[in-house]
Formats: structure tokens, sequence, C-alpha cells
């Protein structure tokens, strides 16, 4: 069987090399590929109405006999329609097709076939243009629809599908193990692939769903178990002792029960018999910085080295003063390495790692190139680590001679997810934030209350405070979403004449984004235009407003991690929330935000609401990339396949059991993307 999943494209009828380009585009590259490329949505022809029933102006599907052949009816030049009647019994409905002669062959005299399309006309005489058309009796009941390309249509890409199967062995190897699938009750794999392309009823697709999602979080749990359980190397970077007291000391705030819980359970962990693999997980503004300063302090007073990293330079800058400003006096020495700093600094920088000189080092992703040696690196700490994946964190951990690794998180997830997400971690909750903070009033409008929001604003900067507007795009793209540009250029010549405006967007270089931090921190700027780059981390007291436009094109997390931006200091904090697409669905969402501050209630509603597929699908984790993402699935679902999962981890931590050898290379093929092997 594996050799036929292999098999090249273009040896499947009807594929030649144009088409099986076509199909790379889509990331199809073979015979199994194009079998696990599931339909994004199905269209039902199971359920044929009445004519007269039909609600006017909704798609639908009826049952009805041609009455006569085509009627052509030249209108001009060019332009030929159509006219065909068709009656299913009690009432008729008359069918256009524009400029489609085929029509005259295909729908025949006397010949009942289904038609769908939208319903229109008035309710005596009812309409429907250019309706898609099958035999009666040749009907499939469910009909994939895939996610197309051009030169590729929706039935070549089903008829592709279908000779794929004309290919298969009726019996297929099922990487699920018999018993599973009967306590599970599911289908087997030759069937559910079949029913998940071409259905024979709804309840038969869901029953293949069901089966395919299991498999993928089974896989993808199996994996996670697997990396959580290899290789358990020695803990060569063993604390002797705790000194975090000490560290608490220093700091300018009393710390919160949950960051001294987060701090002793990672010094438990390098006390103990193998390097830490431990994920903090808090909320914005709960403090992680300081988590991290103490371990970086504990381990430098036991003699080892630190590196902290972070996905921006200007989240790297702010960690260093806020490092430098926690560890002054201590004789504790950071450095900042980044890509932007001269050659020279960098040499002393290099040479005062190498001597153990400097004992914390923090940065971007430099911090982990070739010529960067330590003396002692004990400590890897990641910040916001959805932007580094699985695999990133193993080379890191390879390359360190098995640092102790902490990687912080303030997408908060809900604990399921979380287990799935960073099975390979233990987990510590910042689940509190420091006192005194306040809730930051939220509120939905639509862009015709735009300006009265400007006027709330300025009243704003009028007593020195500062905002943030966060603008989807950079630039403008023809398209009707907000661009940082336009945006600012708008506010200074025609909005807000009076204020100071700065902008900040990815594409500026480290030192322009630099400078208008800089200068923001500083107060010399009104107003941050900016995309999501200030999502993470920033930290300016002294803004207190946060407007976002375009904002149902944010998943939730991700709106109240932009809104931790403000309501950091003590004046009151306002997040405006501006979105047109006002449709039930995104203002549900969107209240959601505005009546709660809680970001773990925040991701279990959004998890409700929108299913996993939007967590998986985020491609924030830097898992391997899954094709559950599109298929959603519950989280029933995921339950199960969790504890599968774990019963056989347990049984066969190997994989190595005969029954288990197809789960094995299903989990090596899934991570091989992302350059892990996970059983060998
Ligand atoms: P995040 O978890 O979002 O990274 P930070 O570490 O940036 O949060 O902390 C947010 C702000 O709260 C910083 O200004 C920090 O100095 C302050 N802070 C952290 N812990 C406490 C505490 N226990 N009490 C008061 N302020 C704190
Ligand atoms: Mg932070």
């Amino acid at each position: 069987m594996a050799s036929l999943f292999e098999r090249r494209l273009q040896t499947i009828k009807g594929i030649g090399p144009k088409r099986a380009e076509l199909f790379e585009k889509l990331g199809v590259h073979s015979a199994g590929e194009l079998l696990r490329f599931y339909p994004r949505s199905y269209e039902d022809w199971s359920n044929p109405l009445p004519i007269l029933t039909v609600p006017l102006e909704s798609v639908c599907v009826v049952r009805a006999t041609v009455l006569h052949r085509p009627v052509e009816n030249r209108i001009r030049k060019g332009m030929t329609l159509y006219k065909v009647k068709v009656t299913d019994g009690v009432s008729d409905l008359s069918l256009t097709y524009f400029n489609n002669p085929y029509v005259q062959n295909l729908l025949e005299e006397g010949k009942e076939y289904l038609f769908r399309g939208k319903m229109s006309g008035t309710f005596l005489r009812r309409e429907m243009a250019a309706p898609d058309f099958l035999p009666a009796d040749k009907a499939a009941p469910i009909r994939p629809v895939y996610s197309q390309t051009e030169g590729l249509s929706n039935r070549m890409i089903a008829s592709a599908v279908r000779n794929t199967f004309a290919l298969l062995p009726e019996q297929i190897r099922d990487p699920i193990p018999e018993n599973l699938r009967e306590s599970q009750e599911l289908l087997p794999l030759r069937e559910a692939l079949e029913q998940i392309h071409f259905p024979a009823s709804q309840e038969l697709l869901q029953k293949a769903r069901r089966r395919l999602v299991f498999e993928e979080f089974l896989v993808l749990q199996l994996g996670m178990l697997g990396m959580k359980g290899r290789s358990r190397e020695e803990n060569r970077f063993r604390l002797s002792r705790d000194d975090s007291e000490a560290f608490f000391g220093l700091l300018p705030f009393t710390p919160t029960h949950a960051q001294r819980r987060a701090v002793s359970e990672a010094i438990a962990d390098m006390m103990g018999p193998y390097p830490m693999n431990r994920l903090v997980q808090g909320d914005v503004g709960s403090g992680k910085t300081a988590v991290a300063a103490a371990l970086c302090y504990c381990a430098a007073r036991s003699g080892i080295q630190s590196a902290l990293m972070a996905p921006t330079e200007l989240l790297a800058q702010q960690h260093y003063r806020s490092l430098c400003s926690f560890l002054e006096g201590t004789g504790i020495s950071a450095a900042l390495l980044t890509g932007s700093v001269t050659a020279a600094k960098r040499r002393e920088i290099l040479e005062n790692l190498r001597s153990g000189a400097t004992q914390v080092l923090i940065g971007t992703q430099a911090l982990f190139s070739d010529d960067v040696e330590f003396s002692r690196l004990g400590l890897v700490i990641t910040d916001e680590q959805h932007r580094f994946g699985v695999a990133q964190r193993a080379a890191l951990a390879a390359k360190g001679g098995h640092p102790h690794l902490l990687v912080m998180s303030a997408t908060p997830i809900p604990r399921t997810l979380a287990l799935m997400i960073y099975g390979d971690l233990e987990i510590s909750v910042l689940d509190e934030l420091p006192p005194g903070r306040q809730k930051i009033e939220t509120y939905v409008i639509d862009s015709a209350k735009r300006q009265r929001a400007f006027g709330y604003l300025q009243k704003h900067i009028d007593r020195g405070l500062q905002c943030y507007i966060i603008c989807p795009l950079i630039e403008e793209s023809g398209s009707d979403m907000a661009s940082v540009e336009q945006y600012a250029k708008r506010l200074r010549e025609e909005w807000m004449p009076r204020a100071r405006v700065g902008i900040l967007h990815g594409r500026m270089k480290p030192k322009e984004k630099e400078a208008v931090m800089t200068s923001f921190a500083a107060g010399e700027i009104d107003i941050l235009v900016s995309t999501t780059v200030v999502e993470v981390g920033v930290d300016v007291p002294n803004a207190v407003i946060m407007l976002i436009e375009n904002a149902e094109r944010y998943g939730l997390s991700q709106l109240h991690q932009l809104r931790g931006r403000v309501g950091r200091g003590t004046e009151k904090s306002t997040c405006i929330l501006v979105s047109d697409a006002q449709n039930g669905d995104t203002m549900r969402r969107l209240k959601i935000l505005a009546s709660s501050s809680d970001g773990f209630r925040i991701a279990d509603e959004d998890l409700k609401l929108r299913g996993p597929g939007d967590f998986f699908g985020s491609r924030q984790h830097g898992l391997p990339a899954l094709r559950i993402a599109d298929m959603a699935g519950n989280m029933d679902v995921l339950r199960d396949a969790q504890e599968a999962a774990r019963e056989i981890f347990t049984e066969d931590p190997p994989l190595m059991q005969p029954e288990h050898r197809g789960l094995r290379a299903e989990v090596n093929q899934l991570f091989s993307k992302s350059g892990e092997i996970i059983f060998n």
C-alpha cells in the first residue's frame, strides 16, 4: 500500500504533467496526498424540495421533469438564451441558461433531473438561472467541494480522486489498530476516505470525519508523547540551591503567588535529574519577564549562563532593559545581541560570553548563529514561543548540550489543547495578574462611529496620554482594509491634524522601528499607527487607548493580546474594536472580548464557537502541518484521541508492537516535515 500512496500523480488516469503541476500548487504531490486532500465543503443534493415550498432567493435542490427541449433564443450578437420548463408535478419552474448550447443535448424531454441553484421569480412564477443539474437516477447525494486553483476545477479534482480510488486494493492497511477502531466505533480507513470524498449520506460523512480527525489527533498526540519521553538526558546543569528569594528581594514590587509558583516549579525541575522542559503560560501583563529574570538570576548564582530569546528586536530590547534594572547591583552581567549590533560590539559581546564574564545573553534568533559560543550555557528561555516550533525547540536543545528549556507564551490556550500542542512540555500557568490592574473597557463600533472615536482619542491626547491604532495592512492594496500608511496620512491631514502621529510596521528597518518605539515611549508621539508588530510584549504605560481596525480579521486571542498593550499604567484604559462585518457570528465573538478580560476564558469561548481548528490551523504553534484544521472536529474527538494515545503510549512507548507500526509510520511522517524523527 505504501508504494501506491507514494505513487506519483502522473500515474493517475487523467493527470498529465500540466495538471500535476497545478495539483502541486494545492500541496498535493502523490496519490496518497490526493486521497488526503479532503473537501473544503459539500453540496448536499440529498434532499430535494417541492418547487413551491422553497423560499425565494435561497439556494436549493429540486427534483423535476423536463417538459420540453431547451428553446434557443438569440437575444443579440454573441448572446443566446436557452429556456427550459420543468415540473415537479405540482408546479412548474422556468430555467434559463446563457450561451450554453450543451444544455440542449444534456437535458432530455420527459427525463427527471435534480437542479441546484438559487430560486428566484415571484410566488407564482418560479425561475432559476443556470442551475447545476444531474440526472435524478445518477445523482450523488452529497458532492464534494475542493479548494481549487486556476485551471483545476472542482470536477477535475473530484474525478482525479475517483480515479485514485480505482487504483486502491479492496483491503488497505489501517494505521489505527483494530481493537481501537472497534472500541471507538471508527470507520476503517478505506471507507472513511471514500466517504469523506463522496459521502453516501450526512451520517456517513460525519462518521468519516470523526474517524479522520481522530486519527490525526491520535498521531499528533503520540508524536508529542514520544518527544516528551525521548532521550531523557542527564541534567548537566543542576542547580545546587534556590536563590529565588534573594531575587524577589531585588524587585520593585511583590511577586504574585502565581509568579512564585512558576519560579519554584522551574527551580525544582532544574534541581532534578533531567533538564527542564517547561512552558509558562500567562496572560498579557501577568509578569512573565520577572519569572524569566528570576531563573536567569538563580542560574547565574550557580555558575550557569542563560540565553533569553525574543521573537523581535523590539522585545529583546525591552527585556534587556527590564533585566538590567532587576539585576542592577548584583554583579550579574547581561548583554543584548541582535542583528543590528555593530561588528566591534558583537566581537566584544562574544568574547565576554566565551570567557563567562557575561552570564545572561538576550536577543533574537541571532543568539543561535554559529559563531555564538557560551562558556557554560545551561538555560534557554524563549519568549512568546508561539513563533518557535517544536522543531526549533529540539534543535536548540541539541545545540546547547541539553540545557534547561523554558518557553513563555502569552496566548492562553485551554488545557486540553495545551496538552496537544505543547505535549512535550510541562506546564506552569500564571493565572493571576499583579494587583491594581484595571479592567480595559472594550467597545465594538462600526466605521460610521469612527469620527466620534477620534474625538475620544483627542480628549485623551490633550491630557498627555497616548494611543495605538492597529491596521491589518502596511500599504494601500485596493481592498477595503485599512493600511498603516494611508491611515497615518489621513490622520495627519484631515482626521486629527493636531496629533503627532508615528507609524510602525514589519517592513521598517530595526533601527527605524527602535527609533519610533523609543520616541513613543518618551511621549513624543501621540498616536502610534501600527500593524500587529506591537502585539507581543511592548510596554508603554502611558498608552491608554487601543483602536483596532478590521477587528473581524483577528482571532479573539490575538485581539486580547493587542488589547493588553494598554491598561499598563494607573489611567483607565479603553479598547475600541472597529468592524463593519457585523454579522451575528462576528458580533458574538467580539462581544465576548467586551465582556471578559480573562485570556483563558476568552480562549475557551473561542474554542466553543469555532472549534479547535483555528488553534491548530493558525500555524502559530509551530506544529507540523495538519489537515484537521480544515475539518474542525469537535472537542470530544480530541479528548477520546488523547486518552487513546496515552493508553497506547503507556503500553508500548516505542510503538514497536506489530499493531502499532502503522501509527509509528504516520507519526514519523507527520513530524518529518518539521525535521523530526520521533520514533526510531
Ligand atoms: P508579560 O507577562 O505580558 O510579559 P511583563 O513581564 O511585561 O508581562 O510585565 C508587565 C508589567 O507588570 C511590567 O511593567 C512589570 O514590571 C510589571 N509587573 C510584573 N510583575 C509584577 C508584580 N508582581 N507586581 C507589580 N507589577 C508587576
Ligand atoms: Mg512579555
